[in-house]
């Protein structure tokens, strides 16, 4: 059986929950196949409107959604911003445990949600099976997909999981989206999802307003200072927390208007900077690879890598943001001295050798007491510093081999900044407002969630509590012991997450002797690892044009020369002066003859 809706409603929900009154020429093909109860998979640019093409069919189909996603702060920020339209949403992922995730299946059967999002490892685990199996499900959407494909360039384990759990649900619509697959993934995404052929939309990964240049330095921020003094809005791509902040701090003291970006920060600092970032009033995000999917920002003038990305399809995922408006725009790559050395030890040290990964394996295990065949379900939090002294090893090696295990599917370590609280009412408001005398002065935090929770009364919502202190004109601390007072009164359930670092054991443990079962998967895993690293460092060392190196990355055979990268002309080096102009005129030149092609052929 399959799912269909009309076009026109399509669009109505687009008007009514984004204030769109047109869907983009991608996203309508997708749309107009979907609308037909086609399966899909969309090879969509990201910054491209992914989410809409699964999120609009979600409101319009009779039953549940599930969108299976990789990312927990993706996944958190997206139900953030479906509720803030009014939308039904809730996600399941390792940050929850199995209490909390107990809320959200009821809420899924009593509360209408229309969308829930579920992390791969959650999708085999008994308890969100067994609910999930007596719901009907109407469509199912991989985003991401990509990742279910060994050959992929970010591989994982759980997202095998997705085929045995489409075969379970039988959904009545199955989506799976990308911004990049070559061929080799997307035949193995059509086996591993699909129950019949899907229609695929793919538009080439060819832009024409993008001009590469590499340049080696060993002056990285002199050269970045010198960049960001033109005034384009930027974002600098940077691999790690730390970096992020330092070069937004010495850009700010540089007077430039820049701010920080990474996957730590909470949903409202995050889109504050969108925000501010969109409307102009910051002029550079340094970010690390978090900033881009599901951001919209149409007038990025200049991408900048700082870093290394370890493959060429995140490169191009990222230097993509760039001109998404259709105007000329910059991808500029500093290299410092050593950088290349550092990116092969780096993927070198994230395959430390199975014999010592083994060691910590045990160890993990016999530290949080849990016995041979023992363990799925269960989540821990960790000290790394703690961990690794107790160990007599340096952090660094032990989060390799931690990170090791995640890859091959043992277990994950979850970093989560922050802390959440959620509350569930047990009476009804009528029922709230006989006990006012009896309550005296906690009456009025109930009496403000009444006003300030819409959705109070429906199931589990999730608290701004430190917000709702400021609001309220009280200390957090009395707003928490109010809190605890209702809860032990019965009038309330809460619920809180804390922050800190976190391992969900995925499978029960096994004896050393079976760890063996893992030298094929490890040897594999390696090796694709190393294979994406040699992409990328032989496109920093090719002498082809930058843009035809990657298109015949992705597999695309023809393709002729950009004419707008450094290597394509001398002229255009990175710290010339004039290097900009110079583009900036073939661009123009380019531009007119595309366009004088276009009449010709009208
Ligand atoms: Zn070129």
């Amino acid at each position: 059986m399959t799912e269909s809706f009309l076009i026109e409603d399509a669009l109505k929900a687009l008007q009514k929950y984004w204030n769109y009154s047109n869907f983009r020429e991608r996203q309508a093909e997708v749309i107009n196949n979907l609308s037909r109860g086609e399966n899909l998979i969309a090879l969509l640019p990201t910054g491209g409107g992914k989410s809409i093409c699964y999120q609009i069919p979600a409101i319009l189909h009779t039953d549940l959604s599930i969108v299976i996603s990789p990312l927990i702060s993706l996944m958190e920020d997206q139900v953030s911003d479906l509720k803030s339209r009014n939308i039904r949403a809730e996600a399941i992922h390792s940050g929850h445990t199995w209490g909390n995730i107990d809320r959200i299946l009821d809420n899924c059967v009593y509360g209408d949600i229309k969308i829930l999002y579920v992390s791969p490892e959650r999708l085999q685990h008994p308890l969100f099976k067994e609910r999930v199996l007596k719901m009907n499900i109407s469509l199912v959407a991989v985003d991401e997909a990509h990742c279910i494909s060994q050959w992929g360039h970010d591989f994982r384990p759980s997202y095998l999981e997705i085929s045995q759990f489409i075969d379970e649900v039988s959904p009545k619509q199955i989506i799976a989206l990308t911004a990049t697959a070559t061929d080799k993934v997307l035949s193995e995404l059509v086996k591993l999802i699909f129950r019949r052929p899907p229609v695929i939309i793919k538009g080439s990964f060819r832009r024409d307003n993008i001009s590469i240049r590499i340049k080696e330095t060993e002056d990285k921020i002199g050269v970045l200072l010198k960049l960001c003094a033109q005034g384009y809005k930027t974002i600098i791509y940077v691999r790690s927390r730390r970096q992020v902040q330092m070069i937004a701090k010495t850009l700010t003291n540089h007077g430039r208007a820049a701010a920080y970006y990474h996957a730590g920060l909470s949903f409202k600092e995050k889109s504050k900077i969108q925000e501010r970032f969109k409307l102009g009033k910051l002029q550079i995000v340094a970010a690390t690879n978090a900033f881009g999917m599901g951001i919209d920002i149409s007038d990025i003038q200049r991408v900048i890598h700082f870093d290394i990305p370890p493959s060429i399809e995140e490169y191009y995922q990222e230097i993509g943001r760039a001109g998404r408006d259709g105007k000329l725009s910059y991808a500029d790559f500093l290299i410092g001295k050593n950088d290349k050395k550092y990116n092969k030890q780096k993927v070198k040290d994230s395959f430390p050798p199975l014999d010592f990964a083994n060691k910590v394996y045990k160890f993990i295990h016999v530290h949080f007491n849990i016995g041979l065949h023992e363990g799925e379900g269960m989540t821990k939090p960790v000290k790394i510093e703690k961990l690794a002294s107790k160990f007599g090893i340096p952090n660094k090696k032990l989060i390799n081999a931690l990170r090791l295990w995640q890859k091959l599917g043992v277990w994950e370590v979850v970093e989560d900044a922050r802390s959440r609280t959620y509350c569930a009412i047990t009476l009804s408001p009528q029922e709230i407002r006989k006990e006012e005398n009896r309550l005296e002065d906690s009456y009025f935090v109930l009496d403000y969630f009444m006003r300030h929770y819409e959705q109070l009364f429906t199931g589990w919502i999730q608290l701004d509590i430190e917000r709702d202190a400021k609001r309220m004109k009280i200390p957090l601390t009395e707003l928490n012991d109010k809190l605890d007072y209702l809860c032990g009164l019965k009038y309330l359930k809460i619920y809180k997450l804390e922050p800190g670092t976190k391992i969900n054991f995925l499978k029960n443990r096994i004896s050393s002797h079976y760890l063996e079962e893992f030298k094929l998967k490890y040897d594999h895993l390696k090796k694709m690892s190393e294979e994406r690293s040699k992409g990328i460092s032989g496109f920093l060392e090719s002498q082809e044009c930058r843009m035809s190196y990657i298109l015949s990355y992705f597999g695309e055979i023809e393709h002729k020369n950009c004419g707008m990268c450094d290597i394509c002309n001398a002229h255009l080096k990175l710290d010339n002066v004039t290097s900009d102009i110079e583009i900036q005129r073939r661009y123009n030149e380019q531009h007119a003859l595309r366009n004088q092609h276009l009449r010709n052929i009208e």
